[in-house]
């Protein structure tokens, strides 16, 4: 993918990856909230109609037992009675004898009694004769709840009363504070107690939210409810969470997507194709000499990564990667770009110089090969008919039948094809030959030890018999002394490359040595720079 391709696609990650959380965060954030906020309050209303029930219904038990015990009078041996049963009780602060009017006679706790203005009586629930009362306690402010078990008739009855702070819970269910308004009011609506910790503002309708819950078993309803205002609170501190959160994602991606261009630079098939866009694959041309004459036949192109550090790569290191990766299709269309740019001025007015390009198995799998090579040297100084495509036979052939096909497609162009590597491969010589192919080249492996190895000899001589007999012409590679430049003469050989010649070279330097060794004729030379007559590769032919 191409870096700009690249970014878009960032862009757009990294739209999706924090700009979509976080506007289904806020957009979901609103309901979230406040959904939240209703279930706390159930839970809240639960919390405070169990305590009320719990409270209310010890507090009526007890005054059955003490009624039940006959404890009616403010005799000394029932106040004493009502004292130690206000101690035992937890949630009754006070135990009164009533009378039958209503008002108070005595009580366990002091003999002066204050006030008592009782602002609602109301039946306490099914299943008891109690009644809830909220009273007022002379001067003092807020009021307080009674359970008051009337004595039925003329008889006296009991009173408990209960502080309503004992009915509302103080602390949340972690143990924290309270986060909410907390209400109890009596069944008719007289308000019991009420714990508040939020302002409110009670005006306006629809500034609050809240929930009502009414106990089954006595005449207590719970209200909870919470300021709108306190809720867009609690939203900002869970944007400002979930901003946290998104910056942490963020820097958690940045610092990723540092280590990215690393991890790209660390994979070799990213290196190639950028390499292969900054121009850094560059054709090399190694001489391919005419034995007999020491006339140049033309040059085997070998592609090196020159890296921008100055270091040369070999191809052996990058070409099968290029292969497996399928960057050998265009790092070939590039090279053969190339050469036909930097070599077309130089081999336009010598028809007779060949150049040849190493081409991999999946060059011959289809035509497209052949539409590259038409698309690229049609119009170029460099004729198809001066091209070499090399095949190797070092690759197994998939489809014999459709690699005969591009084959003679390509040499329908007017290129010529070569085996390269023949004697290494393991598809068999006769198998290879059904290509059709216009030259084999024969592997270094056999120039190393003709003369020396008998076998070795007697199948170049049995190569140059059956090249003589197919009209295929025969290149020796990787010669390396003047030894076998005689002995490939003497078997009938032609055409050598080699170290014993030239390594492969740089343009400026084939370009060179081309001039120096196959100079034009004086008109087509006209208007060029004069070039020594001295040939390099003379001194490995043998006359
Ligand atoms: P090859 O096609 O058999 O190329 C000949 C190799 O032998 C080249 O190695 C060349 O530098 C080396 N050589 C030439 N003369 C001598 C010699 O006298 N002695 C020795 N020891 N070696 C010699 P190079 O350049 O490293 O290329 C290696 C292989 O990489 C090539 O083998 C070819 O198969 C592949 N290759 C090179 N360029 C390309 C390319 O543009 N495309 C493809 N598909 N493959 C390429
Ligand atoms: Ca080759
Ligand atoms: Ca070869």
């Amino acid at each position: 993918m191409s870096p700009r391709r690249i970014n878009i696609v960032a862009i757009a990650v990294g739209v999706l990856v924090f700009g979509l959380p976080s506007a289904v965060f806020n957009y979901r954030l609103n309901g979230s909230v406040e959904r939240q906020s209703q279930e706390e309050m159930n839970l809240g209303a639960r919390r405070i109609i169990a305590l009320a029930e719990g409270r209310i219904s010890r507090a009526i038990a007890l005054l059955d037992d003490l009624a039940a015990r006959g404890v009616n009078s403010c005799e000394p041996a029932h106040l004493d009675a009502l004292r130690q049963a206000t101690f035992a009780t937890t949630p009754v602060k006070e135990l009164s004898v009533i009378a039958p009017d209503g008002s108070t006679l005595c009580s366990d706790l002091s003999s002066s009694l204050e006030a008592r203005a009782v602002i609602s009586s109301e039946p306490a629930g099914e299943g008891t004769d109690a009644l809830i009362e909220v009273v007022r306690l002379g001067r003092r402010p807020g009021q307080i709840v009674r359970i008051t078990r009337p004595g039925g008739g003329t008889e006296n009855g009991l009173a408990a009363l209960i502080p309503t702070e004992l009915l509302i819970p103080q602390v949340s269910t972690q143990g924290g504070p309270v986060g909410m308004n907390s209400r109890i009011a009596t069944r008719n609506g007289t308000l019991i107690g009420e714990y508040i910790v939020l302002a409110e503002n009670s005006e306006t309708s629809g500034e609050n939210i809240g929930v009502d819950l009414k106990s089954e078993r006595y005449a207590v309803d719970a209200m909870l409810s919470l300021p709108r205002a306190s809720l867009a609170a609690r939203q900002n501190d869970l944007r400002a969470f979930g901003a946290i959160m998104t910056g942490v994602l963020a820097l958690l991606t940045f610092a990723f997507a540092l280590m990215l261009p690393k991890r790209q630079r660390d994979n070799p098939i990213v290196a190639i194709e950028q390499a292969l866009k900054a121009g850094e694959f560059v054709p090399y041309y190694q001489p391919v000499v005419d034995i007999r004459t020491g006339q140049l036949r033309g040059a085997e192109v070998l592609m090196r990564w020159c890296k921008p550090d100055g270091s040369v790569i070999l191809p052996g290191v990058f070409i099968p990667l290029a292969e497996t990766s399928g960057l050998i299709l265009d790092l070939t269309r590039a090279i053969m770009r190339q050469v036909s740019k930097e070599m077309g001025p130089a081999y336009a007015n010598r028809a007779h110089l060949k150049i040849g390009f190493n081409l991999v198995a999946r060059h011959f799998a289809d035509e497209d090969v052949v539409h590259d090579v038409n698309e690229i040297f049609r119009n170029s100084q460099l004729r198809l008919s001066q091209i070499v495509l090399e095949m190797t036979e070092r690759q197994p052939i998939e489809n014999l039948a459709e690699t005969r096909r591009v084959i003679a497609a390509l040499q329908g162009l007017g290129v010529q094809v070569a085996l390269d590597d023949v004697g290494t491969g393991h598809s068999g010589l006769s198998y290879m030959l059904k290509l059709g192919v216009d030259i084999i080249k024969i592997d270094k492996m056999f120039v190393d030890s003709i003369g020396i190895d008998r076998n070795s000899t007697a199948i170049v001589e049995t190569l140059v018999d059956l090249a003589a007999n197919m009209r295929m012409e025969i290149i020796a590679e990787g010669v390396e002394n003047f030894e076998q430049v005689v002995h490939l003469r003497n078997l009938g050989i032609r055409a050598a490359q080699g170290f014993v010649f030239a390594p492969p070279l740089p343009s400026s330097s084939f370009i060179q040595l081309l001039e120096a060794i196959d100079p034009l004729p004086k008109r087509a030379a006209e208007g060029q720079a004069p070039v020594s007559r001295r040939n390099p590769l003379r001194r490995a032919q043998v006359a």
